[in-house]
């Protein structure tokens, strides 16, 4: 596959560099192929329920072909997923598409994993490890550790807000052994980050180590997020004519959105022949694509902090692939949107609990509030003419063109829940007065010991430790 860049489209070249350069530092754009290629139909049209890995293979091969052989690409993707994505019905038209299932408990996991050993592998002939830096304000710091932990020939250091993060994350970024390691940081979020761009800079110590990124503009972390879109397309397509008595219905992926890398993934997946009919992007107070949709004006914007904090992005780095990809008129035709404040977030979770029993996180549960709500009379309101105040929470005005097969009832919500609920059980019990069980993975790391190092927010010092450190 040959890959080009969101801001120059005569830019060529190929996934290791793409990989490894995480986006295009002459021109700042992000890297995306030049084309999508269709799956082909006999996976696509399949009357059986698909196989996770089969699938993630199918839908990998095309962008490391010439690069990676069959069999290594085999070897990524099961070492990366020995877990998988799980489709549950939740009521008569939706069903929720379970991304938690891997080490860190967060869908980023299959983006983190599938990056780390492709890493790996194009790092394989060289003498000297490459070094990853993160900066971390939460779940990307664990999954990502978590992805590279003992992969051959990578280390990463972690730096991440001391006490600025939940107790169960800190636990999660601070209990790494071996090759990874974790800083903890007297200061803020933006103070990491600074720092870890200011080493990213800094020609002296390029010269001594090599240094790489691991954020989520990696079209290593994009590309495999698309698998399981396919996954649960097809799988939904499969059941719904036995469980739902639907024919032929619209699929229509609900994504709970920050960075807006895990919808651009959705959409990848669709123009590879998912059976997506559409989108809905469901944000917190965040909602800066909301009201792009909107407004047809993007105005990127400081974030807000809520409940739903691993969405709180103001300015959604991935809007530049969409609107690479896409016309304005395209993602209008495409999404409905929809945002919730942090009151509207409590209340979300109780209502899909004390309707299915179902208990969601605070980011699922806005995707879940806003399928409901859009089946029960908002697209309808819509369509019917009224006007609708993008400033308001709720679902922002613009008709998508699937919006007539919600009102005839022949639409699936298939609705992506990014997170287990134990990892936010303060909001959660807060919504419905009962804690929800923390998974045995979850369990076992708040009883490891804390191997984290502290450190002053002072560049020198930092160097200083990375020089003493990396090998
Ligand atoms: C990162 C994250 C999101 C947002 O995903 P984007 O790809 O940034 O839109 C949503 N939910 C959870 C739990 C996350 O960790």
């Amino acid at each position: 596959m040959i890959y080009t860049d969101t801001r120059d489209k005569t830019v060529r070249t190929d996934f290791r560099t793409a990989v490894l350069n995480g986006m295009n530092a002459t021109t700042g754009g992000l890297y995306i192929p030049v084309e999508f290629p269709v799956l082909d139909k006999s996976l696509l049209s399949r009357k059986t329920e698909p196989c996770f890995r089969e699938t993630a293979f199918a839908m990998a091969k095309p962008y490391v072909s010439g690069e990676i052989s069959d069999d290594q690409l085999m070897q990524i993707i099961s070492d990366a997923y020995p877990f998988t994505a799980m489709v549950k019905p939740i009521d008569k038209l939706s069903y929720i598409l379970e991304l938690f299932h891997g080490p860190t408990c967060a869908f980023k996991d299959f983006g983190a994993r599938f990056m780390a050993r492709v890493m790996s592998y194009f790092n394989k002939n060289e003498d000297t490890p490459l070094h990853i830096l993160v900066a971390t304000s939460g779940d990307t710091g664990s999954a990502v550790g978590s992805a590279f932990s003992n992969v051959p020939g990578l280390d990463v250091t972690i730096l991440y807000p001391e006490g600025k993060i939940s107790p169960l994350q800190e636990k999660q970024l601070s209990t790494f052994t071996g090759n990874v390691r974790a800083l903890r940081v007297a200061g803020t979020f933006d103070d990491c980050q600074r720092l870890v761009k200011t080493a990213f800079t800094d020609g002296d110590l390029r010269k001594k180590f090599r240094l790489s990124s691991a954020n989520s503009i990696n079209i290593s972390r994009l590309l495999p997020q698309s698998f399981y879109y396919m996954y649960a397309a097809l799988v939904v397509k499969n059941r719904s004519w036995q469980y739902n008595h639907i024919e032929n219905p619209s699929i229509i992926a609900v994504v709970p959105s920050g960075n807006f890398g895990n919808l651009t993934s959705g959409l990848i997946a669709r123009e590879m022949g998912a059976p997506i009919a559409g989108f809905v992007a469901a944000t917190n107070t965040n909602h800066t694509i909301p009201d792009w949709i909107a407004t047809g004006s993007y105005d990127p914007r400081p974030s807000v902090e809520t409940y739903a904090n691993a969405m709180d992005v103001g300015a959604p780095s991935n809007y530049e692939r969409m609107q690479a990809m896409y016309s304005l008129n395209e993602i209008r035709d495409l999404f409905a949107s929809y945002w919730l404040d942090n009151d509207g977030i409590i209340e979300a979770i109780r209502n899909c609990y004390s309707k299915t029993g179902y208990i969601i996180d605070p980011h699922g549960s806005i995707a879940w509030e806003a399928w409901y709500d859009i089946r029960h009379g908002a697209i309808e309101a819509l369509a019917g003419g009224q006007k609708g105040d993008y400033t308001k929470p709720g679902l922002t005005p613009n008709l998508p063109s699937w919006y007539k097969k919600v009102i005839e009832k022949q639409a699936l919500g298939i609705i992506l829940e990014t997170a287990h609920p134990a990892k936010f059980s303060e909001t959660v019990s807060k919504a419905i007065g009962r804690m929800p069980s923390l998974p045995e993975r979850l369990e076992k790391v708040m009883s490891l010991p804390d191997n984290s190092v502290s450190l002053k927010n002072d560049y020198t010092l930092f160097k200083d430790w990375l020089e003493a450190n990396l090998r």
